[in-house]
């Protein structure tokens, strides 16, 4: 914690936004969402954004408030019940900027996951930990602290998406605008209707256009009803999820908030991502000094047990999960290597899944590495080592990993859909003539089409000139959070505008 955190943002800033997130990098992170809500302060404040983002208090986040040696917490606040929770509102800073955490010692003070126990196995009361938090958020919003005051709220994914439905029918004195993200409408926070009298929330957010939800509690789904605007991460995601194929059930929803739905997509942290400045690389390197690449593929080689070569490695990271199309690999890993290429797979998820990556490994031994288990050094080495990344998604809201495969000349093999369609152009003749294709994408998450996928890739790999062009041309793409920064500043000025 420090002393001289802005509990207000300088003068010079014109709004002030609560981001409410579950995990955030550097502190906690599961998954994209982490990445995204650890970028967006430093993304925003060019734009005249002071961005404060609220976190819940577990372990990890609660280390890094309070330093070893310093024992006294700045309090801004305390709760005697947050749904029957005492709780206490720390401040600190997470990357250079404000951070507030709840800290309600019954609720997160426990080891394991943000969402599950040591186990893997979900938290019973996820949803009382998460409503606290989204109350936590509305109040401080609303100004239940005199000290803090914010323009709007800005709510990312179920576990912070009853902040707007709070906001919205609780009594509160001001109408506070609020921005909700989906990150992946595949989570939604479903929970039985047993749990409505405990959420603190008047009779009326039980109708179908609050928090009521095909008899239960839907807490993604309020959020949805009840924020101002609705963001996802990507604009093909955006409208996707209007129909029924990727709306999981909340198309219809979604199809009427009309024009208050906007696709937005993620930037990638070029301090976290730099192939030139990338302490985890053996060989950090540049557009300009690709060859330095081949190190570090030495080096991958070794840390997964694969023979040397120069033909074609591609990588995996990746949750091993239906979404992202793990099956369909595992299916496809004999042609793969039958055709001459080599995997090297980093991730965690089904346990059935990871027994069968471990077995692919068994059969093609120099072949096929596998690393079950998360970690961040060895997902940077991937990307500087590999030649391909496989992103085999049947949905992907925007993806990082192909965003991250691309400012690393790792060259993304995508499915053609949400942020993966947005983000990565296809090497078809049309494409590599105009010298602009940075990957290669196939259009269905079955056999045949990752099959071809992997053997075109294998043929354009073969050919090195028209293999550097691809890599070069994504190393150039600028996937900075500039022009996303300046899109959700635009939004946030619209919304407080129209107060
Ligand atoms: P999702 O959030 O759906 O899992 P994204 O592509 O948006 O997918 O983000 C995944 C993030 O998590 C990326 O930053 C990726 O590098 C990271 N990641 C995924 N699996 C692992 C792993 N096993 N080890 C390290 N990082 C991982």
């Amino acid at each position: 914690m420090s002393e001289n955190v802005p509990l207000n943002p300088p003068a010079r800033a014109r709004l002030r936004v609560l981001s409410v997130a579950s995990e955030a990098v550097p502190l906690i992170k599961t998954g994209g969402l982490a990445d995204v809500a650890g970028a967006l302060p430093a993304a925003l404040a060019p734009h005249g954004v002071a961005m404060t983002t609220l976190l819940p208090g577990y372990p990890a986040v609660l280390r890094a408030v309070l330093p070893a040696g310093r024992a006294k917490p700045k309090v801004l606040h305390s709760w005697d019940s947050l749904l029957g929770e005492p709780a206490r509102l720390l401040a600190g800073t997470i990357g250079g900027h404000p951070l507030l955490v709840v800290d309600a010692p019954g609720l997160f003070h426990r080891e394991g996951g943000p969402y599950s126990d040591v186990s893997g196995q979900d938290w019973a009361d996820n949803w009382r930990r998460f409503a606290a938090f989204s109350r936590a958020a509305a109040d401080i919003a609303t100004g239940a602290v005199p000290k803090l005051a914010f323009d709007l709220v800005h709510a990312h994914d179920w576990q912070a998406a009853l902040t707007p439905a709070y906001i919205r029918f609780a009594p509160f004195e001001r109408a506070v605008p609020s921005v909700m993200t989906i990150h992946n409408m595949a989570f939604q926070g479903h929970y039985g209707a047993d749990i409505f009298p405990f959420l603190g929330l008047p009779p009326e957010a039980w109708s179908v256009s609050g928090v009521e939800y095909h008899g239960g509690v839907g807490l993604l789904k309020a959020g949805l009803e009840s924020a101002w605007a609705v963001t996802t991460v990507s604009p093909t995601y955006a409208r996707e999820i209007r129909t029924r194929e990727f709306g999981m059930g909340l198309e219809g929803l979604i199809q009427s908030r009309g024009d208050s739905v906007h696709g937005i997509v993620n930037g990638i942290d070029n301090t976290d991502w730099n192939p030139e400045a990338d302490k985890a690389l053996a060989a950090p390197y540049s557009v300009r000094t690709l060859p330095k690449r081949r190190a570090n593929k030495r080096a991958l080689e070794q840390a997964f047990g694969l023979e040397p070569g120069d033909g074609p490695l591609f990588v995996v990271v990746s949750r091993l999960t239906w979404q992202k199309g793990m099956d369909v690999l595992l299916e496809c890993i004999d042609h793969l290597v039958g055709i001459g290429g080599r995997l090297a797979l980093l991730g965690s998820g089904d346990k059935a899944m990871e027994a069968e990556f471990h077995a692919a490994a068994a059969r093609h031994p120099g072949r096929v590495g596998i690393r079950i288990g998360y970690n961040e050094a060895l997902s940077h080495q991937l990307q500087g080592g590999g030649d391909a990344i496989l992103v085999p998604s049947r949905f992907e809201p925007c993806g990082l990993t192909q965003l991250y495969g691309l400012a690393y000349g790792c060259v993304p093999v995508v499915n053609r859909t949400g942020g993966l369609a947005d983000t990565v152009i296809d090497a078809n003749l049309a494409a590599l003539n105009a010298g602009v294709a940075t990957g290669v994408q196939f259009n269905a998450v079955h056999y045949s089409a990752l099959a071809e996928a992997i053997s075109r890739t294998v043929a354009l790999h073969g050919q090195p000139e028209v293999w550097r062009q691809i890599q070069r041309a994504g190393m150039k793409t600028d996937f900075s959070w500039g022009q996303s920064g300046r899109a959700y500043a635009a939004l946030y000025a619209r919304l407080v505008e129209a107060q």
